[in-house]
This record gives C-alpha cells, sequence and structure tokens, in this order.
C-alpha cells in the first residue's frame, strides 16, 4: 500500500531535518549533496538541483513518479542519476545519501588507496555500517555513465566512493544511511590521520567474525 499524503509530509520533513543537521556540522557546503528517500508507489523524494540541504523547504522537495518523472516540488538533483542506479541493484535500499563531505573526497584524491577497499576496517563499526568501499573512476558531473559505474557495484556494496568527487551511501532507512554516512566521513578522517604509521586495524578474522554476526551491510 502507498503512504499517505500525510506519510509522505513526514518523509519531506525528515529529509530536510536531516539536510539541516548534516549541514550544520560541515558535512556538506554550499548547494552541493543529496539526499533521496523511496516511496511505497515506486517513486521517490528528492532533494532539488541547487538546493542547500541547510534551508531545505519541505514542500519544494521533488516527488517523482516510478518511472522519474516529476509529479510535483522543484526539479531534482541534477545527481538523480546516482541515486536511480543505486536503488536499481539494492531492492532493500530506501534511502540515499550523497555528499562532497571533506574527509572522504580527501581519501578519493589519494592516488594509492586499494580500488576494491578504499578505506580498510579501522574500526567495528565501520565494518557494520559501511564495510568494503569499493572506488568508482572520474567521470564528469552529470555523465550517465558514472551511473552505469555505480550500478556495477552498488549490488555488493551499500556504499560507493566516486575519485575526486564523494561518497554515495544507501541504507534501509533515511537514519540509517545518514548515520553510514557519518560512519564513513568519520572513519576518512582516522584513515588521514593514520597515513603513515602503519596502524592496526581489524583483522581478517575479526571482520569474518562482525560479518557473520551482523551480515553485510
Ligand atoms: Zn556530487
Amino acid at each position: 500500500m502507498s503512504q499517505s499524503p500525510h506519510d509522505i509530509n513526514v518523509l519531506r520533513e525528515q529529509i530536510a531535518t536531516y539536510g539541516k543537521s548534516l549541514f550544520d556540522r560541515g558535512l556538506t557546503m554550499g548547494s552541493s549533496g543529496n539526499i533521496s528517500q523511496r516511496l511505497d508507489d515506486g517513486g521517490w523524494l528528492m532533494t532539488p538541483t541547487n538546493a542547500c540541504l541547510g534551508r531545505l523547504d519541505p514542500a519544494r522537495i521533488s516527488r517523482l513518479d516510478a518511472q522519474g518523472i516529476l509529479i510535483d516540488g522543484d526539479a531534482p538533483t541534477k545527481e538523480h542519476f546516482l541515486h536511480r542506479a543505486m536503488y536499481d541493484e539494492r531492492p532493500q535500499s530506501g534511502a540515499i545519501v550523497h555528499l562532497h563531505s571533506t574527509h572522504s573526497v580527501a581519501v578519493s584524491c589519494l592516488p594509492d588507496v586499494n580500488p576494491c577497499e578504499c578505506i580498510p576496517p579501522l574500526t567495528a563499526y565501520y565494518v557494520m555500517r559501511v564495510g568494503k568501499l569499493p572506488l568508482v573512476p572520474y567521470y564528469m558531473p552529470g555523465d550517465p555513465a558514472l551511473g552505469d559505474a555505480v550500478r556495477g557495484l552498488a549490488g555488493k556494496h551499500c556504499a560507493v566512493l566516486l575519485v575526486n568527487h564523494g561518497p554515495v551511501v544507501a541504507g534501509k532507512t533515511l537514519e540509517a544511511a545518514v548515520y553510514a554516512t557519518e560512519e564513513l566521513e568519520e572513519t576518512a578522517k582516522l584513515f588521514l590521520l593514520l597515513q603513515g604509521k602503519n596502524p592496526r586495524g581489524m583483522t581478517p578474522e575479526q571482520v569474518a567474525e562482525l560479518e557473520a554476526k551482523f551480515g553485510r551491510p
């Protein structure tokens, strides 16, 4: 059954609240970053193009139908295809956050990161919320080929890191997607702090134990 207009308004408010929280803490700047929520009718709510996540008007958040056609609100983010690529491959995911958050972007610019796992498993919560983070090659902003590259990885990964750009993170709920994005950004910060220090990460056995108990995110 589809959500009622009231339920959809609650979701609009929730996107604005999380957007402001991310913006106020410096996780996104200017009009960068976007948030989306899958709806029960197969459509989506998405933050509008050129909108600042810190000052979203819930009523103007874009609502798209299952074909991606705008039903109401402002025109959606130009990066809508990144969200669509993740949703198509992840039926279990209900919400997506994409930011240009500083530490994650910094990691995406490092020359020698492992493209299959850009950030090593430094903490248990990173393993549980983000898991193995693959790197997506560089494409010009708006290039649909970027969507295809994300599509190829999204089935096996709840989060991907776009080279010289930033993370795209899916979660079962918007809250889960926001928490995973925050975990990723903080772990990126740790990873940068530990450069050249030969840190003790989680062992493969410790990672396997977490995945056996909690599953892969
Ligand atoms: Zn972006």
